[in-house]
């Protein structure tokens, strides 16, 4: 029986293995392996934040997966051979025939000076529980949404996270006494769709909330409370909001999958295969252009879920990724927008967009909604997720 091995149960991990168990059922030998017990989407950090949705209601236990063929173990990975397909767990050793090293980006805020002592991140679940209590007693002054290295997950969280600050602080009648600053190392918020950005930035404009472009937050400077752009230009802060730097995660690095923390794993463009056989790096974790987004993942692992078909049956090859996705984009007063974006299939990157809508406030929940029944499978009655 052809054992495969999953390394992280994220958007990658748990649609590869959905896919699988759904074509092989019990005739295929999946051990999907995550440290943590449960899934969290990364848009629900968001929500809890922001404080529309409790913590313990974005946490979806990895026990409750029921997918023949697969088994769940949770325990953190300590290292990986790729030329043997092997990876070294807390849990024990598992070699595999096929290895998919899905492991996403890990976050170093500390890699920001002044960030841990005085400023906020909102990527992990801790940054934004912490974040709730912070939001709730913050009352005047000014606010940066700042990305602080260039590779970074989700493009329009940002943007997003401006947006939503906005609602939030007019609800609480805080919003007069405050500025809110974005800065972000690109020229628009959304480069690959002109509309999108357009639509952002408008929305921006008249919320009166400044974009500031090209520029990351070096560091920040607690005791005059500035933070540091990369051009050397200094902002005034009360309240920092921080996307952290992104690194591949070291056991990655360490496996020599990946030359550097910031070397994300290269790959085959069309297959995701690594340089070593029978080895797949899928989602953030690899290098292959597209932006980091649960949807990317997704895509890449469909594709390498169709090449270990493939193998198995002795069917014909998959085509080739494509680098495509669907982002759902909050922008406040209950409107989501959407952008679908193609980031390999044509000589640039091209996206299209879709005009904020209630509409789309409910499809967005639906894309929620229908991954988790998917990826879990059929829950026992009465539970809800
Ligand atoms: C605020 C925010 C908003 C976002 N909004 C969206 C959105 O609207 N749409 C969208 O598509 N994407 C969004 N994203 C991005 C999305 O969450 C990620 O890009 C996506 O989860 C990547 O999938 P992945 O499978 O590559 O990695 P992940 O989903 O990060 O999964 C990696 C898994 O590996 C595990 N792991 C790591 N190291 C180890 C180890 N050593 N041992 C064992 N397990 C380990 C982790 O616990 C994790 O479960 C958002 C992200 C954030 C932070």
């Amino acid at each position: 029986m052809t054992r495969v091995v999953v390394l992280g149960a994220g958007f990658g991990g748990l649609e590869l293995t959905t896919i699988l168990s759904d074509a092989f059922g019990d005739a295929i030998d999946i051990v999907l392996i995550d440290k943590s017990d449960a899934f969290v989407f990364g848009f629900a950090k968001l929500d809890v934040m922001f404080g529309r949705r409790m913590p313990a209601a974005i946490r979806h236990p990895y026990r409750d997966i029921v997918k023949p063929g697969v088994r769940f173990l949770q325990s953190a990975v300590r290292s990986i051979d790729p030329s043997a397909r092997r990876a070294v767990t807390d849990a024990g050793t598992f070699d595999a025939d096929v290895l998919v090293v899905a492991l996403g980006a890990d976050l170093d805020p500390a890699a920001t000076p002044g960030l841990v002592e005085g400023g906020h991140e909102f990527y992990s679940v801790a940054g934004a529980v912490a974040l709730r209590d912070v939001l709730q007693r913050f009352e005047r002054g000014p606010a940066i949404i700042g990305v602080t290295g260039k590779s970074f997950k989700c493009p329009p969280a940002p943007s997003e996270t401006a947006l939503l600050l906005h609602d939030y602080l007019t609800e609480r009648g805080r919003r007069e006494a405050t500025d809110i600053a974005v800065v972000m190392p690109f020229g628009t918020p959304i480069p690959p769709s002109p509309d999108t950005s357009r639509a952002i930035l408008a929305a921006f404009a008249e919320r009166g909330i400044k974009f500031v472009k090209d520029n990351l937050v070096r560091a920040l400077d607690t005791g005059r409370k500035v933070a540091v752009l990369s051009d050397g230009t200094e902002m005034p802060y009360e309240l920092f909001l921080g996307v952290p730097v992104h690194r591949v995660p070291a056991v990655v690095v360490e496996s020599g999958l990946a030359v550097d923390a910031f070397g994300w794993v290269p790959v085959n463009k069309k297959t995701l295969e690594t340089s070593f056989p029978g080895v797949y790096a899928v989602g953030d974790v690899n290098g292959v252009g597209t932006p980091k987004a649960g949807v990317f993942a997704e895509g890449a692992a469909r594709v390498v879920a169709a090449a270990i078909i493939a193998q198995i049956r002795g069917g014909a090859s998959p085509g080739p990724y494509n680098g495509a996705g669907s982002c759902y984009v909050e922008f406040g007063h209950d409107q989501v927008g959407r952008v679908d974006v193609d980031f390999l299939s044509g000589p640039k990157p091209t996206g299209t967009f879709q005009e904020p809508s209630a509409a789309l406030v409910a499809e967005k929940l639906h894309f929620g909604s229908s991954r988790l029944q998917r990826w879990f499978g059929n829950l026992p009655a009465g539970m809800t997720r």
